[in-house]
Protein backbone atom coordinates (compact mmCIF):
# COMPACT_ATOMS: atom_id res chain seq x y z
CA UNK A 1 0.00 0.00 0.00
CA UNK A 2 1.19 3.15 -0.77
CA UNK A 3 1.15 6.43 0.93
CA UNK A 4 -1.48 9.21 0.77
CA UNK A 5 -1.77 12.58 1.82
CA UNK A 6 -4.00 11.46 4.61
CA UNK A 7 -0.51 10.30 5.92
CA UNK A 8 1.08 13.21 5.76
CA UNK A 9 0.87 16.45 7.92
CA UNK A 10 0.61 19.19 5.36
CA UNK A 11 -0.14 21.97 7.91
CA UNK A 12 1.84 25.04 6.80
CA UNK A 13 4.27 23.38 4.40
CA UNK A 14 4.51 23.68 0.68
CA UNK A 15 3.28 20.53 -0.52
CA UNK A 16 3.51 20.61 -5.31
CA UNK A 17 1.09 18.72 -6.53
CA UNK A 18 0.99 16.79 -10.12
CA UNK A 19 -2.34 16.67 -11.37
CA UNK A 20 -3.61 16.18 -15.15
CA UNK A 21 -5.71 19.26 -16.29
CA UNK A 22 -5.04 17.66 -19.80
CA UNK A 23 -8.19 18.70 -20.74
CA UNK A 24 -10.03 18.91 -24.74
CA UNK A 25 -10.02 22.45 -25.46
CA UNK A 26 -11.70 23.78 -28.90
CA UNK A 27 -10.17 26.10 -31.57
CA UNK A 28 -10.88 29.32 -29.33
CA UNK A 29 -8.90 27.08 -26.12
CA UNK A 30 -12.08 27.26 -24.48
CA UNK A 31 -12.23 24.02 -21.99
CA UNK A 32 -14.64 21.19 -24.16
CA UNK A 33 -14.84 19.01 -20.82
CA UNK A 34 -13.79 19.70 -17.49
CA UNK A 35 -14.10 16.53 -15.79
CA UNK A 36 -10.39 16.35 -15.61
CA UNK A 37 -10.36 18.98 -13.31
CA UNK A 38 -13.62 18.27 -11.17
CA UNK A 39 -12.32 15.16 -10.34
CA UNK A 40 -8.72 16.73 -8.86
CA UNK A 41 -11.04 18.94 -6.55
CA UNK A 42 -11.33 16.20 -3.80
CA UNK A 43 -7.33 16.43 -3.23
CA UNK A 44 -6.80 20.08 -3.95
CA UNK A 45 -10.11 20.79 -0.88
CA UNK A 46 -8.23 18.44 1.23
CA UNK A 47 -4.88 20.18 1.39
CA UNK A 48 -5.92 23.63 1.75
CA UNK A 49 -8.71 22.30 4.22
CA UNK A 50 -5.47 21.13 6.17
CA UNK A 51 -3.74 24.26 5.86
CA UNK A 52 -0.90 23.68 3.17
CA UNK A 53 0.51 26.15 0.76
CA UNK A 54 -0.39 24.07 -2.92
CA UNK A 55 1.23 24.23 -5.66
CA UNK A 56 0.01 22.89 -8.64
CA UNK A 57 1.37 21.36 -12.06
CA UNK A 58 0.37 19.55 -15.11
CA UNK A 59 0.58 19.30 -18.62
CA UNK A 60 -1.59 20.18 -21.33
CA UNK A 61 -1.66 19.13 -25.07
CA UNK A 62 1.91 18.20 -26.84
CA UNK A 63 3.77 21.80 -26.75
CA UNK A 64 7.32 19.90 -27.22
CA UNK A 65 9.46 21.24 -24.87
CA UNK A 66 8.69 24.62 -26.03
CA UNK A 67 6.86 27.94 -24.59
CA UNK A 68 3.73 27.51 -27.14
CA UNK A 69 0.91 30.00 -25.54
CA UNK A 70 -1.41 27.86 -27.48
CA UNK A 71 -1.08 25.05 -24.33
CA UNK A 72 -0.97 27.62 -22.09
CA UNK A 73 -2.69 26.63 -18.14
CA UNK A 74 -4.09 30.36 -18.21
CA UNK A 75 -8.04 28.35 -18.88
CA UNK A 76 -7.15 25.75 -16.11
CA UNK A 77 -6.63 28.73 -13.81
CA UNK A 78 -9.19 30.33 -14.27
CA UNK A 79 -11.65 27.30 -14.42
CA UNK A 80 -9.87 26.12 -11.44
CA UNK A 81 -10.69 29.52 -9.25
CA UNK A 82 -14.17 29.10 -10.34
CA UNK A 83 -14.55 25.65 -9.12
CA UNK A 84 -12.51 26.42 -5.56
CA UNK A 85 -14.19 29.74 -5.25
CA UNK A 86 -10.77 31.47 -4.57
CA UNK A 87 -8.35 33.03 -6.61
CA UNK A 88 -5.69 30.24 -7.70
CA UNK A 89 -2.60 32.01 -8.68
CA UNK A 90 -1.40 31.20 -11.81
CA UNK A 91 2.29 31.63 -13.06
CA UNK A 92 2.81 31.86 -16.61
CA UNK A 93 6.31 31.66 -16.54
CA UNK A 94 7.97 30.07 -20.20
CA UNK A 95 10.38 28.33 -18.10
CA UNK A 96 7.73 27.12 -15.19
CA UNK A 97 10.15 27.36 -12.79
CA UNK A 98 12.19 30.81 -11.83
CA UNK A 99 13.59 33.08 -9.37
CA UNK A 100 10.11 35.11 -9.40
CA UNK A 101 8.00 31.66 -9.81
CA UNK A 102 10.33 30.40 -6.13
CA UNK A 103 9.78 33.97 -4.45
CA UNK A 104 6.32 33.53 -5.29
CA UNK A 105 5.71 30.28 -4.21
CA UNK A 106 7.72 31.15 -0.79
CA UNK A 107 5.39 33.87 -0.57
CA UNK A 108 2.22 31.46 -0.23
CA UNK A 109 -0.11 31.48 2.84
CA UNK A 110 -1.71 27.91 4.06
CA UNK A 111 -4.62 27.04 2.35
CA UNK A 112 -3.78 29.53 -1.13
CA UNK A 113 -3.43 27.32 -4.25
CA UNK A 114 -0.58 28.56 -7.09
CA UNK A 115 -0.90 26.96 -10.49
CA UNK A 116 2.32 26.48 -12.91
CA UNK A 117 2.97 27.15 -16.38
CA UNK A 118 2.74 23.82 -18.70
CA UNK A 119 5.30 21.30 -17.34
CA UNK A 120 5.95 20.78 -21.15
CA UNK A 121 7.24 23.94 -22.22
CA UNK A 122 10.57 22.56 -20.65
CA UNK A 123 12.20 19.97 -22.79
CA UNK A 124 13.40 18.05 -19.72
CA UNK A 125 10.19 17.33 -18.69
CA UNK A 126 9.45 13.93 -20.59
CA UNK A 127 13.45 13.16 -20.58
CA UNK A 128 12.85 13.21 -16.62
CA UNK A 129 15.81 15.51 -16.39
CA UNK A 130 17.28 16.11 -12.81
CA UNK A 131 18.00 19.73 -13.02
CA UNK A 132 14.14 20.66 -13.87
CA UNK A 133 13.01 17.40 -11.52
CA UNK A 134 15.24 19.48 -8.83
CA UNK A 135 13.88 22.64 -9.76
CA UNK A 136 10.27 21.59 -9.39
CA UNK A 137 11.38 19.59 -5.63
CA UNK A 138 13.32 22.69 -4.36
CA UNK A 139 9.69 24.43 -4.70
CA UNK A 140 8.09 21.99 -2.10
CA UNK A 141 8.54 19.75 1.08
CA UNK A 142 6.40 17.51 -0.29
CA UNK A 143 5.40 15.64 -3.81
CA UNK A 144 1.26 14.56 -4.18
CA UNK A 145 0.94 12.68 -7.30
CA UNK A 146 -2.50 12.60 -8.79
CA UNK A 147 -1.97 12.58 -12.05
CA UNK A 148 -2.71 8.63 -12.87
CA UNK A 149 -3.00 9.13 -16.51
CA UNK A 150 0.73 9.67 -16.83
CA UNK A 151 1.51 7.24 -14.15
CA UNK A 152 3.12 5.38 -16.65
CA UNK A 153 5.60 7.73 -18.16
CA UNK A 154 8.54 8.65 -16.18
CA UNK A 155 9.22 12.27 -16.51
CA UNK A 156 10.32 15.49 -14.06
CA UNK A 157 7.08 16.28 -12.71
CA UNK A 158 5.80 12.28 -12.06
CA UNK A 159 8.59 10.73 -10.47
CA UNK A 160 12.15 12.99 -10.97
CA UNK A 161 10.85 15.49 -8.40
CA UNK A 162 10.09 11.94 -5.53
CA UNK A 163 14.28 11.24 -6.32
CA UNK A 164 14.48 14.98 -4.01
CA UNK A 165 11.19 15.04 -1.54
CA UNK A 166 8.97 12.90 0.02
CA UNK A 167 5.97 11.42 -2.20
CA UNK A 168 2.34 10.44 -1.69
CA UNK A 169 -0.35 9.70 -3.65
CA UNK A 170 -3.43 12.00 -3.97
CA UNK A 171 -6.67 10.69 -3.72
CA UNK A 172 -7.41 9.73 -7.34
CA UNK A 173 -4.32 7.95 -7.82
CA UNK A 174 -5.34 6.11 -4.48
CA UNK A 175 -8.93 4.93 -6.17
CA UNK A 176 -7.01 4.03 -9.10
CA UNK A 177 -4.56 1.83 -7.60
CA UNK A 178 -6.96 0.30 -5.05
CA UNK A 179 -8.87 -0.77 -8.39
CA UNK A 180 -6.76 -1.47 -11.13
CA UNK A 181 -4.15 -2.95 -8.40
CA UNK A 182 -5.87 -4.54 -5.20
CA UNK A 183 -9.56 -5.55 -6.24
CA UNK A 184 -7.85 -7.80 -9.38
CA UNK A 185 -5.34 -8.79 -7.50
CA UNK A 186 -7.87 -9.71 -4.65
CA UNK A 187 -11.32 -10.22 -6.62
CA UNK A 188 -14.30 -11.44 -5.42
CA UNK A 189 -15.19 -14.41 -7.35
CA UNK A 190 -16.33 -15.24 -10.08
CA UNK A 191 -13.84 -12.56 -11.50
CA UNK A 192 -15.32 -11.56 -15.08
CA UNK A 193 -12.87 -9.83 -17.79
CA UNK A 194 -14.54 -8.62 -21.01
CA UNK A 195 -11.94 -7.21 -23.84
CA UNK A 196 -13.01 -5.55 -26.88
CA UNK A 197 -11.64 -2.85 -29.56
CA UNK A 198 -10.26 -3.22 -32.59
CA UNK A 199 -6.70 -4.83 -32.35
CA UNK A 200 -5.52 -7.96 -30.51
CA UNK A 201 -1.82 -7.16 -30.52
CA UNK A 202 -2.20 -3.54 -28.18
CA UNK A 203 -4.02 -5.67 -25.59
CA UNK A 204 -2.57 -9.05 -25.69
CA UNK A 205 -0.40 -8.31 -22.50
CA UNK A 206 -3.36 -7.72 -20.40
CA UNK A 207 -5.05 -11.39 -21.86
CA UNK A 208 -2.20 -12.80 -20.89
CA UNK A 209 -2.17 -11.37 -17.44
CA UNK A 210 -5.76 -11.30 -17.09
CA UNK A 211 -5.87 -14.92 -17.67
CA UNK A 212 -3.53 -15.46 -14.77
CA UNK A 213 -6.37 -13.99 -12.19
CA UNK A 214 -10.16 -14.51 -13.88
CA UNK A 215 -12.42 -16.92 -13.94
CA UNK A 216 -14.08 -16.50 -17.41
CA UNK A 217 -13.00 -14.06 -20.48
CA UNK A 218 -15.18 -12.42 -22.75
CA UNK A 219 -13.31 -11.81 -26.31
CA UNK A 220 -16.08 -9.17 -28.01
CA UNK A 221 -14.99 -6.17 -30.66
CA UNK A 222 -12.53 -6.19 -33.67
CA UNK A 223 -10.26 -8.28 -32.07
CA UNK A 224 -12.80 -11.50 -32.02
CA UNK A 225 -12.27 -11.63 -35.96
CA UNK A 226 -8.62 -12.13 -35.52
CA UNK A 227 -9.31 -15.84 -32.77
CA UNK A 228 -11.97 -16.70 -35.69
CA UNK A 229 -9.32 -16.42 -38.50
CA UNK A 230 -6.79 -18.37 -36.57
CA UNK A 231 -9.52 -20.93 -35.94
CA UNK A 232 -9.99 -21.67 -39.30
CA UNK A 233 -13.58 -19.42 -40.15
CA UNK A 234 -14.55 -16.83 -42.80
CA UNK A 235 -14.65 -14.19 -41.78
CA UNK A 236 -15.16 -11.82 -44.79
CA UNK A 237 -13.98 -8.35 -44.69
CA UNK A 238 -13.78 -8.27 -40.84
CA UNK A 239 -10.87 -6.46 -39.55
CA UNK A 240 -8.50 -9.16 -38.76
CA UNK A 241 -4.46 -8.89 -37.67
CA UNK A 242 -3.54 -12.30 -39.99
CA UNK A 243 0.11 -11.91 -37.93
CA UNK A 244 -1.62 -12.39 -34.58
CA UNK A 245 -3.28 -15.53 -35.39
CA UNK A 246 -0.83 -17.80 -33.56
CA UNK A 247 -0.52 -15.79 -30.53
CA UNK A 248 -4.61 -16.22 -30.77
CA UNK A 249 -4.19 -19.77 -30.66
CA UNK A 250 -1.29 -19.83 -27.68
CA UNK A 251 -4.39 -17.75 -26.00
CA UNK A 252 -7.07 -19.72 -26.45
CA UNK A 253 -4.75 -22.71 -25.39
CA UNK A 254 -3.75 -21.15 -22.40
CA UNK A 255 -7.00 -20.38 -21.18
CA UNK A 256 -7.75 -23.88 -21.53
CA UNK A 257 -5.30 -24.96 -19.82
CA UNK A 258 -5.51 -22.48 -16.88
CA UNK A 259 -9.44 -23.61 -16.75
CA UNK A 260 -10.92 -19.94 -17.83
CA UNK A 261 -13.70 -20.44 -19.65
CA UNK A 262 -13.12 -18.16 -22.99
CA UNK A 263 -16.42 -17.00 -24.47
CA UNK A 264 -15.86 -15.43 -27.89
CA UNK A 265 -19.15 -14.40 -30.28
CA UNK A 266 -21.53 -16.44 -31.42
CA UNK A 267 -23.03 -14.09 -33.80
CA UNK A 268 -22.47 -10.96 -35.61
CA UNK A 269 -24.16 -7.84 -36.80
CA UNK A 270 -21.85 -7.24 -40.17
CA UNK A 271 -22.33 -5.13 -42.95
CA UNK A 272 -20.99 -4.86 -46.98
CA UNK A 273 -19.59 -1.39 -46.02
CA UNK A 274 -17.50 0.24 -43.06
CA UNK A 275 -20.44 3.07 -42.63
CA UNK A 276 -23.70 3.29 -40.14
CA UNK A 277 -26.31 3.58 -42.93
CA UNK A 278 -25.10 0.31 -44.39
CA UNK A 279 -27.37 -2.43 -43.66
CA UNK A 280 -26.82 -5.36 -41.18
CA UNK A 281 -27.94 -8.94 -41.22
CA UNK A 282 -26.88 -10.86 -38.57
CA UNK A 283 -25.09 -13.96 -39.04
CA UNK A 284 -23.11 -16.69 -37.62
CA UNK A 285 -19.55 -16.31 -36.46
CA UNK A 286 -18.81 -19.18 -38.49
CA UNK A 287 -20.93 -18.05 -41.36
CA UNK A 288 -20.06 -14.75 -42.54
CA UNK A 289 -19.83 -14.18 -46.18
CA UNK A 290 -16.59 -13.16 -48.53
CA UNK A 291 -18.05 -9.39 -48.38
CA UNK A 292 -19.34 -8.51 -45.46
CA UNK A 293 -17.61 -7.73 -42.33
CA UNK A 294 -18.42 -8.27 -38.56
CA UNK A 295 -19.01 -4.54 -36.69
CA UNK A 296 -21.43 -5.67 -33.73
CA UNK A 297 -22.06 -8.68 -32.23
CA UNK A 298 -25.33 -10.29 -32.34
CA UNK A 299 -28.23 -10.71 -30.34
CA UNK A 300 -27.23 -14.54 -29.32
CA UNK A 301 -24.04 -13.13 -27.96
CA UNK A 302 -25.21 -10.30 -26.17
CA UNK A 303 -27.84 -12.75 -24.50
CA UNK A 304 -24.52 -15.15 -23.84
CA UNK A 305 -22.33 -12.04 -22.52
CA UNK A 306 -25.02 -10.82 -19.98
CA UNK A 307 -25.43 -14.55 -18.32
CA UNK A 308 -21.89 -14.18 -18.02
CA UNK A 309 -22.33 -10.84 -16.34
CA UNK A 310 -25.08 -11.52 -14.37
CA UNK A 311 -22.89 -14.64 -12.41
CA UNK A 312 -20.11 -12.46 -12.12
CA UNK A 313 -19.10 -10.85 -8.41
CA UNK A 314 -15.92 -8.76 -10.12
CA UNK A 315 -15.78 -7.58 -13.76
CA UNK A 316 -13.03 -5.25 -15.75
CA UNK A 317 -13.97 -4.20 -19.34
CA UNK A 318 -11.84 -2.96 -21.41
CA UNK A 319 -12.77 -2.26 -25.08
CA UNK A 320 -15.85 -1.77 -27.10
CA UNK A 321 -18.07 -5.00 -27.93
CA UNK A 322 -18.58 -3.15 -31.62
CA UNK A 323 -18.12 0.54 -33.96
CA UNK A 324 -20.07 1.80 -31.35
CA UNK A 325 -18.84 5.45 -32.68
CA UNK A 326 -21.75 4.36 -35.06
CA UNK A 327 -25.19 4.10 -33.68
CA UNK A 328 -26.54 1.30 -35.48
CA UNK A 329 -23.12 -0.62 -34.59
CA UNK A 330 -23.73 0.64 -30.81
CA UNK A 331 -25.96 -1.76 -29.87
CA UNK A 332 -23.83 -4.54 -28.57
CA UNK A 333 -21.40 -1.80 -26.35
CA UNK A 334 -24.64 -0.13 -25.17
CA UNK A 335 -26.28 -3.95 -24.34
CA UNK A 336 -22.83 -4.86 -21.86
CA UNK A 337 -22.23 -1.63 -20.78
CA UNK A 338 -26.00 -1.66 -19.34
CA UNK A 339 -25.56 -5.22 -17.91
CA UNK A 340 -22.83 -3.64 -16.07
CA UNK A 341 -24.46 -0.84 -14.54
CA UNK A 342 -26.85 -3.60 -13.11
CA UNK A 343 -24.77 -5.52 -12.02
CA UNK A 344 -24.43 -5.88 -8.16
CA UNK A 345 -20.60 -7.04 -8.14
CA UNK A 346 -17.70 -4.22 -8.68
CA UNK A 347 -17.46 -3.05 -12.06
CA UNK A 348 -14.07 -1.37 -13.12
CA UNK A 349 -13.90 0.21 -16.82
CA UNK A 350 -10.21 -0.21 -18.00
CA UNK A 351 -10.26 3.89 -19.28
CA UNK A 352 -10.29 4.86 -22.87
CA UNK A 353 -12.86 4.03 -25.13
CA UNK A 354 -14.68 2.21 -23.24
CA UNK A 355 -14.99 4.75 -20.52
CA UNK A 356 -16.23 6.70 -23.48
CA UNK A 357 -18.70 4.91 -24.25
CA UNK A 358 -20.23 4.06 -20.63
CA UNK A 359 -19.78 8.50 -20.70
CA UNK A 360 -21.40 8.23 -24.39
CA UNK A 361 -24.63 5.99 -22.60
CA UNK A 362 -24.79 8.14 -19.42
CA UNK A 363 -23.64 4.86 -17.57
CA UNK A 364 -20.84 6.19 -15.82
CA UNK A 365 -22.42 7.00 -12.43
CA UNK A 366 -23.63 3.15 -12.32
CA UNK A 367 -20.34 1.79 -12.26
CA UNK A 368 -17.45 1.11 -9.33
CA UNK A 369 -14.48 2.52 -10.70
CA UNK A 370 -13.60 4.35 -14.42
CA UNK A 371 -10.51 4.77 -14.62
CA UNK A 372 -9.09 8.06 -15.89
CA UNK A 373 -6.18 6.82 -17.56
CA UNK A 374 -6.06 5.22 -21.24
CA UNK A 375 -2.53 3.95 -21.60
CA UNK A 376 -1.82 4.17 -17.86
CA UNK A 377 -4.57 1.93 -17.03
CA UNK A 378 -4.18 -0.39 -19.86
CA UNK A 379 0.32 -1.14 -18.68
CA UNK A 380 -1.66 -1.80 -14.79
CA UNK A 381 -4.19 -4.66 -16.00
CA UNK A 382 -0.88 -6.02 -18.12
CA UNK A 383 0.62 -6.44 -14.29
CA UNK A 384 3.55 -3.77 -15.10
CA UNK A 385 4.93 -1.52 -12.08
CA UNK A 386 4.17 1.82 -13.12
CA UNK A 387 6.93 4.48 -12.45
CA UNK A 388 4.57 7.25 -11.11
CA UNK A 389 3.50 4.51 -8.60
CA UNK A 390 6.67 3.06 -7.81
CA UNK A 391 8.22 6.38 -6.41
CA UNK A 392 5.38 6.78 -3.80
CA UNK A 393 6.11 6.18 -0.79
CA UNK A 394 5.00 2.82 0.73
CA UNK A 395 3.28 2.38 4.12
CA UNK A 396 4.48 1.13 7.29
CA UNK A 397 3.77 -2.27 8.18
CA UNK A 398 2.01 -2.13 12.05
P1 LIG B 1 -9.17 0.01 -29.05
O1 LIG B 1 -8.56 1.37 -29.12
O2 LIG B 1 -8.27 -1.09 -29.49
O3 LIG B 1 -9.86 -0.27 -27.73
O4 LIG B 1 -10.31 0.01 -30.15
C1 LIG B 1 -11.42 0.82 -30.08
C2 LIG B 1 -11.99 0.91 -31.46
O5 LIG B 1 -12.33 -0.39 -31.91
C3 LIG B 1 -13.26 1.72 -31.56
O6 LIG B 1 -13.00 2.88 -32.27
C4 LIG B 1 -14.21 0.81 -32.30
O7 LIG B 1 -14.92 1.46 -33.32
C5 LIG B 1 -13.30 -0.23 -32.89
N1 LIG B 1 -13.98 -1.51 -33.17
C6 LIG B 1 -14.67 -2.27 -32.33
N2 LIG B 1 -15.20 -3.32 -32.96
C7 LIG B 1 -14.83 -3.25 -34.26
C8 LIG B 1 -15.08 -4.04 -35.41
N3 LIG B 1 -15.83 -5.14 -35.35
N4 LIG B 1 -14.54 -3.64 -36.58
C9 LIG B 1 -13.78 -2.52 -36.63
N5 LIG B 1 -13.52 -1.73 -35.59
C10 LIG B 1 -14.04 -2.08 -34.40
Amino acid sequence: MKKTIRDVDVAGLRVIVRCDFNVPQNENGEITDDSRITSSLPTIKYLIEKGAKVILMSHLGRPKGEANQKFTLAPIADRLSLLLGQKVIFKNDPKVVSEDVRKATENLKSGQVMLLENVRFRKEETDNGKDFSKELADLAHIFVNDAFGTAHRAHSSTVGVATYIPAVSGFLMEKEVEFLGNTIDHPKRPFLAIMGGAKVSDKIPVIENLLDKVDSLIIGGGMAYTFFKAQGYEIGKSIVEEEMTDMALALLRKAEAKGVSLLLPVDIRAAKEFNNDSPSVIYSYDSIPSDWMGLDIGEKTIKLFKREIEKAKTIVWNGPMGVFEMPNFALGTKAIALALAKSQGTTIIGGGDSAAAVQQFSLSDQMTHISTGGGASLEFLEGKVLPGVATLQDQEIK
